[in-house]
């Protein structure tokens, strides 16, 4: 008969905040191009959620100002998608990846990961053959 430390495995699971936080933010990086406009999304992307607060990255700080401005609307309709989740949005040009400097490369270059089936970038895909959540997923259940 062989053992397996079941309890232990279910436990480690629990006990990953950060593993919660990954589905969190990858539900709110989808969110955020159903409630912003085209335009917006193209110009602006979240790239961090931590205590309530989601950080977006702007491609400049016009957009980043436009923004601030417009962010209780863009909040009320967020917590219309994902409730009880965001409390407040900051908006920085820090962290922005010019899809510029990017070019080409990026349009062409998704596929689809086969674990979660989102699209992914092709080189998320060549390193890990899963996208980087997938992968963040796995590690953390590994560490602990
Ligand atoms: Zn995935």
């Amino acid at each position: 008969m062989s053992f397996k430390p079941l309890p232990k495995i279910i436990q480690s699971l629990e006990a990953q905040p950060e593993w919660e936080s990954i589905r969190v933010y990858r539900r709110l990086l989808e969110s955020w191009e159903e409630v912003v406009e085209p335009v917006v999304a193209q110009h602006s992307r979240p790239v961090s959620f931590s205590r309530q607060i989601l950080w977006i990255a702007t491609a400049n700080s016009v957009w980043a100002q436009t923004l601030t401005f417009k962010r209780y609307q863009i909040l009320q309709r967020l917590n219309v998608l994902v409730p009880d989740t965001v409390k407040d949005l900051r908006f920085s040009t820090l962290n922005w990846v010019n899809r510029e400097q990017q070019g080409e490369r990026k349009v062409s270059c998704y596929g689809i990961c086969p674990r979660c089936h989102c699209k992914t970038p092709v080189a998320e895909l060549e390193r890990w053959s899963v996208c980087a959540l997938c992968i963040a997923e796995e590690w953390s259940q590994t560490s602990q």
